[in-house]
Protein backbone atom coordinates (compact mmCIF):
# COMPACT_ATOMS: atom_id res chain seq x y z
CA UNK A 1 0.00 0.00 0.00
CA UNK A 2 1.87 3.33 -1.12
CA UNK A 3 0.61 6.88 -0.72
CA UNK A 4 1.53 9.97 -2.75
CA UNK A 5 3.73 12.78 -1.44
CA UNK A 6 1.99 14.95 -3.16
CA UNK A 7 -1.68 14.73 -4.92
CA UNK A 8 -2.52 17.61 -7.08
CA UNK A 9 -6.05 15.73 -7.85
CA UNK A 10 -7.58 15.79 -4.48
CA UNK A 11 -6.64 19.74 -4.93
CA UNK A 12 -8.82 19.97 -8.15
CA UNK A 13 -11.43 17.35 -6.82
CA UNK A 14 -11.73 19.37 -3.35
CA UNK A 15 -12.93 22.45 -5.18
CA UNK A 16 -14.30 20.90 -8.50
CA UNK A 17 -17.05 22.80 -9.43
CA UNK A 18 -15.46 26.57 -8.82
CA UNK A 19 -12.40 25.23 -11.21
CA UNK A 20 -14.89 24.23 -13.95
CA UNK A 21 -16.99 27.20 -14.08
CA UNK A 22 -13.72 29.54 -14.01
CA UNK A 23 -12.78 27.34 -16.92
CA UNK A 24 -15.56 27.63 -18.89
CA UNK A 25 -16.00 31.58 -17.97
CA UNK A 26 -12.70 32.10 -20.03
CA UNK A 27 -13.32 29.76 -22.96
CA UNK A 28 -16.61 31.22 -23.39
CA UNK A 29 -15.52 35.20 -23.06
CA UNK A 30 -12.97 35.24 -26.25
CA UNK A 31 -10.32 36.74 -24.19
CA UNK A 32 -7.15 34.86 -23.25
CA UNK A 33 -4.34 37.13 -22.12
CA UNK A 34 -3.83 40.30 -20.32
CA UNK A 35 -7.91 40.42 -20.11
CA UNK A 36 -10.38 40.44 -16.83
CA UNK A 37 -9.40 37.77 -15.19
CA UNK A 38 -5.60 38.54 -14.86
CA UNK A 39 -6.74 42.05 -13.56
CA UNK A 40 -8.68 41.28 -11.47
CA UNK A 41 -6.38 38.08 -9.89
CA UNK A 42 -3.68 41.11 -9.32
CA UNK A 43 -5.74 43.63 -7.38
CA UNK A 44 -7.31 40.50 -5.28
CA UNK A 45 -3.82 38.72 -4.97
CA UNK A 46 -2.11 42.48 -4.38
CA UNK A 47 -4.69 43.42 -1.51
CA UNK A 48 -4.24 39.67 -0.04
CA UNK A 49 -1.21 40.38 0.81
CA UNK A 50 -1.85 43.83 2.22
CA UNK A 51 0.69 45.34 -0.83
CA UNK A 52 -0.36 47.92 -3.68
CA UNK A 53 0.40 46.40 -6.35
CA UNK A 54 0.74 42.53 -8.30
CA UNK A 55 1.94 41.80 -11.73
CA UNK A 56 1.09 38.58 -12.77
CA UNK A 57 3.81 36.85 -15.28
CA UNK A 58 4.48 33.80 -16.74
CA UNK A 59 6.45 31.63 -14.06
CA UNK A 60 7.94 32.28 -10.87
CA UNK A 61 11.84 32.19 -12.20
CA UNK A 62 10.62 35.11 -14.36
CA UNK A 63 8.84 36.95 -11.49
CA UNK A 64 12.25 36.90 -9.65
CA UNK A 65 14.12 38.32 -13.01
CA UNK A 66 11.58 40.71 -13.80
CA UNK A 67 11.07 41.81 -9.97
CA UNK A 68 15.57 42.43 -10.01
CA UNK A 69 14.98 44.41 -13.54
CA UNK A 70 12.23 46.13 -12.19
CA UNK A 71 13.77 47.55 -8.85
CA UNK A 72 16.78 48.54 -11.04
CA UNK A 73 19.27 45.55 -10.81
CA UNK A 74 21.38 45.94 -14.04
CA UNK A 75 23.80 43.38 -15.83
CA UNK A 76 26.67 42.99 -13.76
CA UNK A 77 25.24 43.74 -10.90
CA UNK A 78 25.79 41.48 -7.63
CA UNK A 79 23.11 39.80 -5.93
CA UNK A 80 23.36 37.81 -2.87
CA UNK A 81 21.04 35.12 -2.01
CA UNK A 82 21.60 31.71 -0.93
CA UNK A 83 22.77 28.38 -1.86
CA UNK A 84 20.27 25.75 -0.52
CA UNK A 85 17.18 26.98 -2.71
CA UNK A 86 15.55 25.92 -5.81
CA UNK A 87 18.00 26.38 -8.68
CA UNK A 88 15.73 28.86 -10.47
CA UNK A 89 16.43 31.90 -7.97
CA UNK A 90 19.98 31.55 -9.11
CA UNK A 91 19.53 30.91 -12.42
CA UNK A 92 16.84 34.04 -12.98
CA UNK A 93 19.92 36.77 -11.55
CA UNK A 94 22.13 34.90 -14.50
CA UNK A 95 19.80 34.85 -16.84
CA UNK A 96 19.47 38.55 -16.67
CA UNK A 97 23.49 38.98 -16.51
CA UNK A 98 23.91 39.76 -12.98
CA UNK A 99 26.17 38.11 -10.73
CA UNK A 100 25.52 35.76 -8.06
CA UNK A 101 26.90 35.85 -4.57
CA UNK A 102 26.41 33.07 -2.23
CA UNK A 103 25.87 33.95 1.37
CA UNK A 104 25.36 31.08 3.85
CA UNK A 105 22.08 29.85 5.69
CA UNK A 106 20.95 30.11 9.35
CA UNK A 107 21.37 26.18 10.75
CA UNK A 108 17.96 26.59 12.62
CA UNK A 109 15.79 28.31 10.81
CA UNK A 110 17.39 27.16 6.88
CA UNK A 111 17.08 30.39 5.43
CA UNK A 112 19.83 33.41 4.41
CA UNK A 113 21.98 34.11 7.87
CA UNK A 114 22.59 38.02 8.65
CA UNK A 115 25.91 37.10 10.08
CA UNK A 116 26.76 35.66 6.97
CA UNK A 117 25.34 38.28 4.96
CA UNK A 118 27.37 41.18 6.91
CA UNK A 119 30.63 39.48 5.69
CA UNK A 120 29.22 39.20 1.96
CA UNK A 121 28.31 43.01 2.07
CA UNK A 122 32.01 43.38 3.44
CA UNK A 123 33.36 41.46 0.72
CA UNK A 124 31.31 42.71 -2.23
CA UNK A 125 29.59 45.25 -3.44
CA UNK A 126 26.51 43.75 -3.72
CA UNK A 127 23.34 46.21 -5.66
CA UNK A 128 20.40 43.69 -4.17
CA UNK A 129 19.99 41.57 -1.24
CA UNK A 130 17.44 38.44 -2.35
CA UNK A 131 16.50 35.64 0.89
CA UNK A 132 14.16 33.20 0.14
CA UNK A 133 11.58 32.12 2.37
CA UNK A 134 12.33 28.73 2.10
CA UNK A 135 9.51 25.81 2.84
CA UNK A 136 7.11 29.24 3.65
CA UNK A 137 9.58 29.56 6.61
CA UNK A 138 10.19 33.10 6.85
CA UNK A 139 13.78 34.40 6.64
CA UNK A 140 15.07 36.88 9.43
CA UNK A 141 14.07 40.38 7.36
CA UNK A 142 14.59 42.59 10.83
CA UNK A 143 18.22 42.02 10.63
CA UNK A 144 18.29 41.01 6.62
CA UNK A 145 16.97 44.93 5.89
CA UNK A 146 18.90 46.30 8.42
CA UNK A 147 22.08 44.98 6.51
CA UNK A 148 20.78 46.34 3.42
CA UNK A 149 19.65 49.28 4.48
CA UNK A 150 23.22 50.09 6.19
CA UNK A 151 24.96 49.03 2.43
CA UNK A 152 22.64 51.14 0.57
CA UNK A 153 21.12 47.79 -1.34
CA UNK A 154 17.77 46.49 -2.73
CA UNK A 155 16.16 43.78 -1.52
CA UNK A 156 13.69 41.49 -3.19
CA UNK A 157 11.89 38.40 -1.83
CA UNK A 158 11.91 34.89 -3.27
CA UNK A 159 8.41 34.24 -1.83
CA UNK A 160 7.60 30.84 -4.31
CA UNK A 161 7.30 29.31 -1.65
CA UNK A 162 5.77 31.52 1.15
CA UNK A 163 1.94 32.59 -0.38
CA UNK A 164 0.98 34.36 3.21
CA UNK A 165 3.67 33.42 5.61
CA UNK A 166 3.61 35.66 7.95
CA UNK A 167 6.11 37.73 10.06
CA UNK A 168 5.34 39.76 12.86
CA UNK A 169 1.83 39.71 11.54
CA UNK A 170 3.01 41.24 8.04
CA UNK A 171 2.85 38.89 4.74
CA UNK A 172 6.27 37.26 3.61
CA UNK A 173 6.60 39.74 0.21
CA UNK A 174 6.01 43.25 2.01
CA UNK A 175 9.35 43.95 3.29
CA UNK A 176 11.17 44.47 0.68
CA UNK A 177 11.54 46.71 -2.86
CA UNK A 178 9.63 44.15 -4.47
CA UNK A 179 8.88 39.63 -4.08
CA UNK A 180 8.67 37.73 -7.04
CA UNK A 181 5.99 34.51 -6.48
CA UNK A 182 5.47 30.87 -8.56
CA UNK A 183 2.39 29.23 -8.84
CA UNK A 184 3.81 26.27 -10.29
CA UNK A 185 1.21 23.83 -9.50
CA UNK A 186 2.60 22.29 -5.93
CA UNK A 187 2.90 25.53 -4.67
CA UNK A 188 0.84 26.85 -1.83
CA UNK A 189 -1.32 28.73 -4.60
CA UNK A 190 -0.48 27.05 -7.53
CA UNK A 191 -2.34 26.87 -11.03
CA UNK A 192 -2.87 24.22 -13.64
CA UNK A 193 -0.05 25.06 -15.18
CA UNK A 194 2.76 27.46 -14.79
CA UNK A 195 2.28 31.27 -13.54
CA UNK A 196 3.93 33.55 -11.77
CA UNK A 197 3.89 36.99 -10.00
CA UNK A 198 5.73 40.35 -8.78
CA UNK A 199 4.61 42.30 -5.67
CA UNK A 200 5.51 45.73 -4.97
CA UNK A 201 4.51 48.63 -2.56
CA UNK A 202 6.66 50.85 -5.15
CA UNK A 203 4.79 52.42 -8.17
CA UNK A 204 7.63 52.83 -10.48
CA UNK A 205 8.89 49.76 -9.71
CA UNK A 206 5.05 47.93 -10.71
CA UNK A 207 5.04 50.18 -13.77
CA UNK A 208 8.65 48.64 -14.93
CA UNK A 209 7.85 45.04 -14.65
CA UNK A 210 4.32 45.60 -16.89
CA UNK A 211 6.58 47.00 -19.45
CA UNK A 212 8.88 44.41 -19.22
CA UNK A 213 6.46 41.84 -19.50
CA UNK A 214 5.17 42.90 -22.48
CA UNK A 215 7.73 43.69 -25.27
CA UNK A 216 8.99 46.83 -23.00
CA UNK A 217 5.64 48.37 -24.44
CA UNK A 218 5.05 51.72 -22.96
CA UNK A 219 1.46 52.14 -24.69
CA UNK A 220 0.58 49.17 -27.94
CA UNK A 221 3.13 49.00 -30.16
CA UNK A 222 5.61 51.18 -28.74
CA UNK A 223 8.69 50.14 -26.99
CA UNK A 224 10.51 52.28 -24.66
CA UNK A 225 12.46 49.74 -22.90
CA UNK A 226 14.12 46.44 -24.39
CA UNK A 227 11.30 43.70 -23.38
CA UNK A 228 10.14 40.27 -22.95
CA UNK A 229 6.95 38.12 -23.22
CA UNK A 230 6.25 36.85 -19.87
CA UNK A 231 2.29 36.90 -18.86
CA UNK A 232 -0.42 35.21 -16.75
CA UNK A 233 -2.57 33.83 -18.85
CA UNK A 234 -6.59 34.60 -18.56
CA UNK A 235 -6.89 30.54 -17.77
CA UNK A 236 -4.74 30.29 -14.88
CA UNK A 237 -5.42 34.00 -13.28
CA UNK A 238 -9.44 32.39 -13.34
CA UNK A 239 -7.76 29.38 -11.47
CA UNK A 240 -5.96 31.07 -9.07
CA UNK A 241 -8.84 33.31 -8.18
CA UNK A 242 -10.50 30.73 -7.85
CA UNK A 243 -8.13 28.92 -5.54
CA UNK A 244 -7.06 32.35 -3.68
CA UNK A 245 -10.73 32.51 -1.75
CA UNK A 246 -9.58 28.81 -0.18
CA UNK A 247 -5.67 30.03 0.23
CA UNK A 248 -6.24 31.00 4.17
CA UNK A 249 -7.93 27.86 4.88
CA UNK A 250 -4.96 25.49 3.01
CA UNK A 251 -2.91 27.12 4.54
CA UNK A 252 -4.15 26.88 8.24
CA UNK A 253 -4.88 23.12 7.31
CA UNK A 254 -0.87 22.91 6.48
CA UNK A 255 -0.07 24.49 10.11
CA UNK A 256 -2.58 21.91 11.94
CA UNK A 257 -1.06 19.02 9.69
CA UNK A 258 2.61 20.39 10.72
CA UNK A 259 1.46 20.36 14.14
CA UNK A 260 0.51 16.95 14.05
CA UNK A 261 3.40 15.98 13.16
CA UNK A 262 5.69 17.68 15.34
CA UNK A 263 2.92 16.24 18.22
CA UNK A 264 3.66 12.71 17.17
CA UNK A 265 7.46 12.77 16.04
CA UNK A 266 8.97 15.50 18.30
CA UNK A 267 10.03 12.85 21.20
CA UNK A 268 12.27 10.74 18.49
CA UNK A 269 15.66 11.41 19.85
CA UNK A 270 17.21 10.80 16.24
CA UNK A 271 15.18 13.38 14.60
CA UNK A 272 15.54 17.18 14.89
CA UNK A 273 11.83 18.92 13.83
CA UNK A 274 11.67 21.69 12.14
CA UNK A 275 12.81 24.57 13.51
CA UNK A 276 10.36 27.82 13.25
CA UNK A 277 10.91 31.15 14.64
CA UNK A 278 8.91 33.00 17.28
CA UNK A 279 8.01 36.18 15.19
CA UNK A 280 7.05 33.44 12.05
CA UNK A 281 4.17 32.08 11.15
CA UNK A 282 5.03 29.78 8.17
CA UNK A 283 2.87 28.37 5.69
CA UNK A 284 4.37 24.99 5.62
CA UNK A 285 5.40 24.48 2.04
CA UNK A 286 7.24 21.71 3.14
CA UNK A 287 7.34 19.98 6.26
CA UNK A 288 11.60 19.50 7.00
CA UNK A 289 12.75 17.07 9.31
CA UNK A 290 16.81 16.42 9.75
CA UNK A 291 18.43 12.67 10.95
CA UNK A 292 21.37 12.44 12.40
CA UNK A 293 24.38 12.47 10.03
CA UNK A 294 25.08 9.78 8.29
CA UNK A 295 21.65 8.19 9.04
CA UNK A 296 19.36 9.42 6.04
CA UNK A 297 19.37 7.05 3.72
CA UNK A 298 18.67 4.00 5.24
CA UNK A 299 15.60 6.12 6.80
CA UNK A 300 14.45 6.72 3.74
CA UNK A 301 15.01 3.33 2.36
CA UNK A 302 12.98 1.87 5.30
CA UNK A 303 10.17 4.45 5.14
CA UNK A 304 10.23 3.61 0.83
CA UNK A 305 9.76 -0.10 1.58
CA UNK A 306 6.58 0.18 3.79
CA UNK A 307 5.36 2.31 0.60
CA UNK A 308 6.00 5.99 2.39
CA UNK A 309 7.23 8.36 0.34
CA UNK A 310 9.91 11.12 1.12
CA UNK A 311 11.68 13.95 -1.14
CA UNK A 312 14.97 15.82 -0.29
CA UNK A 313 14.62 19.99 -0.89
CA UNK A 314 16.95 19.99 -2.57
CA UNK A 315 20.10 17.17 -2.30
CA UNK A 316 22.53 19.05 -4.17
CA UNK A 317 22.99 22.78 -3.02
CA UNK A 318 23.45 24.80 -5.95
CA UNK A 319 27.01 26.08 -5.56
CA UNK A 320 27.72 22.07 -5.61
CA UNK A 321 25.78 21.82 -9.00
CA UNK A 322 27.82 20.72 -12.37
CA UNK A 323 26.39 24.17 -13.78
CA UNK A 324 27.94 26.27 -10.82
CA UNK A 325 30.46 24.47 -9.33
CA UNK A 326 33.91 26.21 -8.80
CA UNK A 327 32.64 29.54 -10.13
CA UNK A 328 30.94 31.44 -8.41
CA UNK A 329 31.47 33.84 -5.04
CA UNK A 330 30.75 33.04 -1.69
CA UNK A 331 31.10 34.17 1.89
CA UNK A 332 34.92 34.18 2.68
CA UNK A 333 34.16 31.86 5.20
CA UNK A 334 32.07 29.43 3.14
CA UNK A 335 29.04 27.70 3.77
CA UNK A 336 29.38 25.17 6.16
CA UNK A 337 25.27 25.21 7.50
CA UNK A 338 24.38 24.68 3.41
CA UNK A 339 26.56 22.07 3.01
CA UNK A 340 25.75 20.13 6.38
CA UNK A 341 22.10 20.59 6.44
CA UNK A 342 22.26 19.19 2.77
CA UNK A 343 23.18 15.56 3.64
CA UNK A 344 20.56 15.41 6.73
CA UNK A 345 17.16 16.99 5.70
CA UNK A 346 14.43 14.80 4.39
CA UNK A 347 10.90 16.47 3.53
CA UNK A 348 7.53 14.20 4.52
CA UNK A 349 4.17 14.50 2.66
CA UNK A 350 2.29 17.60 3.16
CA UNK A 351 -0.49 19.09 1.58
CA UNK A 352 -3.55 20.54 2.35
CA UNK A 353 -5.75 17.52 0.53
CA UNK A 354 -3.82 14.99 2.68
CA UNK A 355 -5.96 12.68 4.36
CA UNK A 356 -5.00 12.51 8.53
CA UNK A 357 -5.12 8.61 8.02
CA UNK A 358 -2.06 9.21 6.06
CA UNK A 359 -0.01 11.55 8.27
CA UNK A 360 -0.91 8.59 11.03
CA UNK A 361 0.48 5.76 8.61
CA UNK A 362 3.67 8.07 8.19
CA UNK A 363 4.25 8.84 12.03
CA UNK A 364 3.65 5.13 12.73
CA UNK A 365 6.15 3.33 10.22
CA UNK A 366 8.80 6.27 11.64
CA UNK A 367 7.80 5.63 15.17
CA UNK A 368 8.60 1.84 14.32
CA UNK A 369 11.33 2.25 12.51
CA UNK A 370 13.20 4.20 15.54
CA UNK A 371 11.62 1.77 17.95
CA UNK A 372 13.33 -0.76 16.28
CA UNK A 373 17.01 0.80 16.70
CA UNK A 374 16.26 2.66 13.72
CA UNK A 375 16.81 -0.37 11.74
CA UNK A 376 13.42 -0.76 10.56
CA UNK A 377 11.41 -4.16 10.50
C1 LIG B 1 9.44 27.17 -7.57
C2 LIG B 1 10.49 28.15 -7.21
C3 LIG B 1 10.97 29.10 -8.11
C4 LIG B 1 10.65 29.08 -9.58
O1 LIG B 1 9.35 29.06 -9.91
P1 LIG B 1 8.87 28.50 -11.36
O2 LIG B 1 7.45 28.90 -11.42
O3 LIG B 1 9.09 27.02 -11.35
O4 LIG B 1 9.70 29.18 -12.40
C5 LIG B 1 11.85 30.07 -7.66
N1 LIG B 1 12.26 30.08 -6.38
C6 LIG B 1 11.86 29.16 -5.49
C7 LIG B 1 12.36 29.23 -4.08
C8 LIG B 1 10.98 28.15 -5.87
O5 LIG B 1 10.59 27.23 -4.97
Amino acid sequence: MSMPFCDLKAGYDAHKQELDAAAARVLNSGWHILGPECGAFEEEYAKWNDAAHCIGVANGTDAVELALRGVGVEAGDKAATVSHTAVATVAAIERMGAIPVFVDIDERRFTMSPASLARVLEAHKIKAVLPVHLYGQCADMDAISALAREHGCLVVEDCAQAHGSLLNGRKAGTFGDAASFSFYPTKNLGAFGDGGAVLTNNQAVAGKVQSLRQYGWEKRYISSIQGFNSRLDELQAAFLRARLKYLDAENNRRRQLAAMYVDRLGHIGGLTMPFTAPDCSPVWHQFVIMTETGKRDDFIKSLAGGGIPTAIHYPLPVHMQPAYAGRIAADPVGLAATEAICQRIVSLPMYAAMPEENLEKICAAIDNYYSNGGKGK
